[in-house]
């Protein structure tokens, strides 16, 4: 059994971390500035100025194919490179991507949708929740009725990532009332801002928000329709599938980072004439973290290696986010506390990151619907206990 690195996958993590360091951490603390004066930490020219400077040093289209000029890299090295990503609360991400389901459209969708994103001349979002279907996201009712060549989208979408910024909007809607969405009812469609769809912010916890997205009569061209009609709910799945690594890999560089500055903390911090690190309070909590870490390092590394094998990795996958987005939580919790009061001012990151991470227990499945997924493969025996070495 091999748990080490390639040299070249070694290699690409190590430029990844370099260029965070360099480039991206330096903007953190103007990054807290802006945020504390209620302004986005980081304009959307900022970050594709990021992202082109990254191209220079070759890092492009993680998951692109190379066809597209993207790296196509291996999930299990994807994972590595969102974990260094999640070092940094800048909210940097690599340039030349696109949404995996993107690679499904027509020739002529791909020059109007696909290449323009992959370049970051345009910017998209996926919508599938709306207010009355999240978990369960077959009961959606956003409704597309043909008319002639096109189809008249009503209804509206909610906590829709990236929805006030897109230009267009990849939705899910539903064509045919009679079939459930899982069973063919609907149909993935490709709406520009242009075509009538309005956005309205909503606040939340974290820094930024997503959006609901209003359709009234919306007008759509057939040729806008993603993959074919009455295959939305396979592709929205698909689309969900990929955050279940990527998510809980990044949670992994946050818990890293924010255990990192608890080490600092209990070194240096002294009450009742000794330092806090003396405690063993404290000396717990750091130890439950790094063994909570570990554990959903390997979790999500196995997930990721599931899909690089080709390999069903929807049990993997859940088992990784349920995991990492709790771990997260719970460390950054606990490096709070190891803070004080400092902890809970924004002069630190950490009362950023723990608005942040909340939502990892929420967004792309929550916690529930993980352990949904792994009880049910287990008690309908697709999945067998063991893992794959079983
Ligand atoms: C900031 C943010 C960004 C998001 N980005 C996007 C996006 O880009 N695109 C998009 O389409 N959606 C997005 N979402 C939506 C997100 O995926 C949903 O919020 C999530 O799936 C939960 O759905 P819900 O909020 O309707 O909660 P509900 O489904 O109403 O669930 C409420 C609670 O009940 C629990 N629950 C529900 N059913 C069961 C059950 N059968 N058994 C046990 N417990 C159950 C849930 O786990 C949860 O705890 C985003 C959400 C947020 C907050």
């Amino acid at each position: 059994m091999d748990f080490g690195l390639s040299d070249e996958e070694r290699a690409i993590r190590d430029t990844a971390r370099d260029f965070i360091a360099k480039e991206v951490m330096p903007l953190e603390q103007e990054l807290l500035r802006r945020e504390r004066a209620h302004q986005p930490g980081l304009e959307r020219s900022e970050l594709r100025e990021l992202q082109l400077k990254a191209r220079k040093f070759g890092f492009w289209g993680l998951a692109t194919p190379q066809e597209y000029g993207g790296m196509d890299l291996p999930a299990v090295v994807q994972s590595l490179i969102w974990t260094e990503i999640g070092r940094s609360y800048v909210p940097f991400r690599f340039g030349g991507e696109a949404d995996n389901i993107l690679f499904h459209a027509t020739e002529e969708q791909k020059r109007e949708f696909l290449l323009p994103t992959i370049e970051g001349e345009r910017s998209s979002c996926f919508a599938i929740t709306e207010p009355g279907a999240g978990s369960d996201a077959a009961n959606i009712r956003l409704s597309a009725r043909r008319d002639g060549d096109d189809w008249i989208l009503n209804g509206e979408k909610t906590f829709i990532t990236g929805g006030n910024d897109a230009d267009f909007a990849i939705v899910i809607a539903v064509t045919d009332p009679e079939r459930g969405a899982r069973q063919g009812g609907a149909t993935a469609f490709l709406v520009d801002r242009a075509m009538g769809w309005r956005s309205e912010f909503i606040p939340t916890m974290g820094e930024g928000g997503p959006a609901s997205l209003i359709f009234d009569d919306v007008r759509v061209p057939h040729r806008n329709i993603l993959g074919e009609v009455g295959q939305g709910f396979t592709l929205g799945m698909e689309w969900i599938g990929k955050g279940r690594y990527t998510i809980p890999s990044h949670a992994v560089g946050i818990a890293e980072r924010a255990l990192r500055m608890a080490i600092e903390q209990a070194n240096t911090r002294e009450t009742f004439g000794a330092k806090i690190g003396t405690n063993q309070a404290i000396q717990w909590m750091i130890a439950d973290s790094e063994t909570e870490m570990e554990a959903a390092r390997w979790l999500i590394l196995r997930a990721a290696w599931t899909v690089d094998q080709g390999l069903d990795p929807r049990h993997a996958s859940s088992m990784a986010k349920l995991y990492g987005a709790g771990m997260v939580n719970r460390v950054v919790d606990r490096v709070l506390q190891i803070h004080g009061g400092m902890g809970y001012t924004r002069e630190l990151p950490i009362e950023r990151w723990y608005r942040q991470v909340r939502l990892y227990r929420i967004f792309e499945g929550t916690d529930e619907m993980q352990r949904l997924i792994i009880a049910r493969d287990l008690l309908r025996g697709y999945t067998k206990l063991g893992g794959h070495l079983a």
